[in-house]
């Protein structure tokens, strides 16, 4: 906070708060917040009946527990003292701070991602250990969907999709996140949402999901995220010839991550490969996010973001080729940054597995 100049940070609901604290706020129309100053004792805003909720750290903050009929804008304002600049966490409630601007006319505000995105982009070995126990996690379910040991044939992408987030739950996640299962030519939409299409012969079929897994009793969780591709049946050839390409460039991607690498240099890596074996404007999107306590967070590895990779990022990895009303495929990895080199938490085969059934 010194050094990005900030007097108080105040964080609300989002990932920010669990982050810090192990309680998250209750997205409700009760105000939580947690109010750190730069030098000064942290103190965390809670309604009374939800106070039973938090374990305090009484040496990280104390708790206040505020009545039905106090105004806890007013008293969060008041907790401010004289700061000129706050940052205030990228997801509270629109409601809450333009509340807080009209008690706080003289100050200027920030989003806390300036201050806590650069600090939760720098994973320690805690949180790697909880991004590996989750990559592992959904390895053993895109291992399973490659053995043909996930019926696909004459099911629904939405019934696969239920399959897989059964099987999120089963491997150990706390929670689904995503699940995307896309046949066919909706694989051409990256982010389909999975529907009451039947998969059959002939499919190339892309499923990428996810869920947060628990660290211990620490009341955080760490993401997965992953990207496979099965074909029900030989691919054509047009199909395993953009597979190839994409194999490659992902390959090459996650070799190029390496500390002190801008972040677009890797993203174009990536997209020089696809561009060059013939699909120049078919990878749509960025090649990576950040992931940590939220499935999309900082660092981005996108064109524009000439942020070196450091030590301890953790990102995916995910090219992917979409010819629409054709075919789409898209490979995935979780990556973390480290002084020896790229460490790919996912190992899970890269191949377009072939299956029949
Ligand atoms: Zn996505
Ligand atoms: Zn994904
Ligand atoms: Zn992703």
């Amino acid at each position: 906070m010194a050094t990005a100049g900030v007097d108080v940070t105040m964080v609300s609901v989002g990932a920010d708060l669990p982050w810090l604290t192990g309680y998250r706020a209750m997205p409700l129309e009760r105000l939580t917040m947690l109010v750190v100053p730069v030098d000064g004792e942290a103190t965390m805003f809670v309604p009374r009946l939800e106070v039973p909720r938090v374990t305090e750290r009484a040496d990280v903050f104390r708790v206040v527990g505020w009545d039905e009929t106090t105004d806890p804008v007013a008293l969060v304002a008041a907790a401010t003292g004289a700061a000129r600049s706050i940052a205030i966490g990228d997801q509270t409630w629109a409601r809450f701070l333009v509340d807080l601007q009209a008690h706080l006319p003289g100050a200027g505000w920030r989003r806390a991602s300036e201050v806590l995105g650069p600090l939760r982009a720098v994973k320690d070995e805690a949180e790697i250990e909880g991004l590996q126990q989750a990559a592992s996690a959904v390895d053993r379910i895109a291992a399973q969907l490659q053995a043909g040991e996930i019926p696909l044939v004459g099911r629904t992408e939405a019934a696969v999709s239920d399959d897989l987030s059964r099987r999120i739950v089963a491997e150990g996640h706390g929670q689904v996140n995503f699940a995307i299962v896309a046949a066919g030519d909706n694989a051409a939409s990256p982010h389909h949402h999975a529907g009451s299409r039947v998969i059959e012969p002939g499919h190339i079929v892309l499923c990428d999901f996810g869920g947060t897994f628990p660290l211990g009793d620490s009341g955080v969780g760490y993401c997965s995220d992953i990207t496979r591709c099965v074909h029900i049946g030989e691919p054509p050839a047009e199909v395993a010839e953009m597979y190839a390409v994409l194999q490659e460039a992902q390959a090459r991607a996650v070799a190029a991550a390496v500390v002190g690498a801008p972040a677009r240099e890797v993203d174009d890596v990536a997209r020089r490969l696809i561009a060059d074996g013939g699909y120049d404007g078919l990878f749509i999107h960025r090649l990576g996010h950040g992931i940590g306590v939220e499935e999309h967070e900082d660092p981005y590895l996108v064109a524009g973001n000439d942020a070196p990779l450091v030590a301890g990022n953790a990102f995916s990895i995910e090219p992917g080729i979409y010819a629409e009303g054709r075919w789409g495929a898209r490979i995935e990895d979780i990556v973390v940054a480290t002084d020896h080199g790229p460490r790919a938490l996912n190992t899970a085969d890269h191949g377009l597995a072939v299956v029949d059934a």
